[in-house]
């Protein structure tokens, strides 16, 4: 299938494999198809398929380079028994009303396993199929859940490096531990002095940096992103919405083809996105609730039609959605305004350069039509935490809280019955912290490990084996740079004449 770039003419057109394997476009764009599919299909029996084959499915809608049988060996390693539920992406009964559709039985314990135990797989089978023929480095700065899951799904990969740079003293307990307790000679975390802006804007330079390119290119490397712009990291997260309405339908939670909602946890809008991109695709989904902590950024524009990143930048307890700018938006406008490559870049230098832009009155329209969207500040998530464990002992993480609460608050005040499914992202075990002050309102002794055992203590539930995996592995020697020494850093580790 042919991709284009959101901010760039029909000039720069090229085939998904190269899509996956570039990231992001040149011009600053995002990758879109040039031709948003229009399958048919027959949805009682798509969704009673496998997660795997499932998944096959959808990704061949969107990268039909790849063969059938590629993509089928790529689905079931890439959701094999490394997850600790066979049905990949599990739908709860309800709890509080609500259905919970979890995200979390990966290695890693948060959603972005799905996305990333997959994109290794495209990522390698695009190498072959355009012949590339160099070592792929996978630079990446992250605060937390991407370098987790991008060390795990690629660890081992032939002809492949991962660098992930991280904040020192920014990540939480659980996460370091991830980082320095993946095994795997291809891995490298890193931490920087500085916090994760200071990690973002050298990781971009580096990326931008010719001279340095070049002598990648003289020794057979190149650089590659795993980051959540990358077409191949979007796609296979659409498949998980058809898994929750199928699960719905089997479970005569709903009959076929009726509207269901869900509520999406949002950072940078890549998970709320797919959940569009099926309703685009035939789903039948009745409103997307994007659900924000107090970087409400996206909650005000969905009200007014004015995104403004111009504001305080809070940390709160759900730190993978602490995000002012929300990359993937740029795509969802990019639809709105009947693809429209020259206005998306006009908005999107805007934002870079005065911090603000303003939709026209038809696109925030249809984005309400669509959309309803709310926020939870941290005590608000502890609150909501409690509230929905007090109703029959359901245990969920900050982030899904954020969701579980915006949902609540939208039933209350709306009429709509629609049955909804809150998208759970994260294991409350990654949180332990905050989740085991929301429900006894006391301290965990120790961050990190102990608290995890604590909370286990408390809930004395069965540990998953991701869980697990965190206890048994013993992490490695933490290492700190300056971020003006990455460069040589990088060298060093592949070793560059
Ligand atoms: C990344 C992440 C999110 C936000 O997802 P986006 O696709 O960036 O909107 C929410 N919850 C958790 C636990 C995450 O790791």
């Amino acid at each position: 299938m042919d991709y284009r770039s959101t901010q760039g003419d029909l000039s720069t057109i090229l085939k998904s494999p190269t899509a996956i394997l570039q990231g992001l476009a040149p011009d600053g764009g995002l990758y879109v198809p040039l031709h948003f599919p229009q399958p048919t299909y027959n949805l009682a029996t798509l969704i009673s398929l496998p997660y795997q084959q499932l998944a096959a499915t959808i990704l061949n809608w969107f990268f039909d380079e790849f063969t059938s049988d590629q993509l089928l060996k790529s689905a079931n390693t890439a959701y094999g028994n490394q997850w600790d539920s066979s049905l990949i992406a599990p739908l709860t009964s309800k709890h509080a009303g609500n259905y919970y559709l979890e995200l979390f039985h990966g290695p890693t314990l948060a959603f972005k396993d799905i996305a990333l135990q997959m994109l290794p797989q495209l990522m390698s089978r695009a190498a072959q199929n355009t012949q590339l023929e160099k070592q792929i480095v996978i630079l990446t700065a992250t605060s937390g859940d991407t370098g987790t899951a991008s060390m795990r799904g690629f660890s081992n990969q032939k002809d492949t490096q991962v660098i992930v740079f991280y904040p020192a003293g920014g990540v939480s307990p659980v996460q370091l531990r991830q980082m320095l307790g993946q095994p795997g000679a291809n891995l490298h975390a890193i931490a920087i002095k500085g916090n994760f802006d200071d990690a973002q804007t050298s990781v971009k330079h580096i990326f931008n940096d010719q001279a340095f390119n070049d002598r990648l290119a003289q020794n057979n490397n190149c650089f590659s992103s795993a980051n959540s712009m990358n077409i191949g990291r979007l796609i296979p997260q659409i498949v998980y919405y058809f898994a929750a309405y199928g699960q719905l339908v089997h479970a005569g939670g709903i009959q076929l083809g009726e509207k269901v909602n869900f509520t999406v946890p949002t950072g940078n809008f890549g998970d709320i996105l797919a959940g569009y991109y099926a309703k685009k695709l035939g789903l039948p989904i009745n409103k997307l609730l994007c659900a924000s902590n107090e970087n409400n950024v996206l909650t005000d524009f969905f009200k007014s039609g004015k995104y403004d990143r111009r504001r305080n930048f809070y940390l709160t307890n759900s730190p993978a959605m602490d995000i002012l700018v929300s990359s993937n938006l740029e795509r969802l406008l990019f639809d709105l305004y009947d693809e429209n490559c020259v206005t998306v870049a006009k908005l999107m230098k805007q934002l870079a350069t005065d911090g603000h832009y303003q939709v026209d009155s038809t696109v925030l329209n249809k984005l309400q039509e669509q959309f309803v969207a709310g926020f939870a500040t941290p005590d608000e998530v502890e609150a909501e935490i409690k509230r929905v464990y007090l109703n029959d002992g359901y245990v969920i993480d900050p982030h899904t809280a954020v969701a579980s609460y915006v949902t609540h608050q939208y039933q209350q005040q709306s009429h709509d019955t629609t049955p909804t499914v809150i998208v759970s992202t994260a294991s409350p075990y990654k949180f332990p912290e905050t989740v085991y002050h929301a429900l006894t309102n006391q301290k965990v002794s120790q961050s990190g490990l102990p608290a995890l055992q604590q909370l286990h203590g408390l809930l004395g539930d069965q540990l998953s084996t991701g869980v697990q995996a965190l206890v048994d592995q013993t992490p490695r020697q933490e290492k700190v740079i300056n971020p003006a020494d990455m460069e040589t850093l990088i060298s060093k580790i592949l070793n560059l004449k």
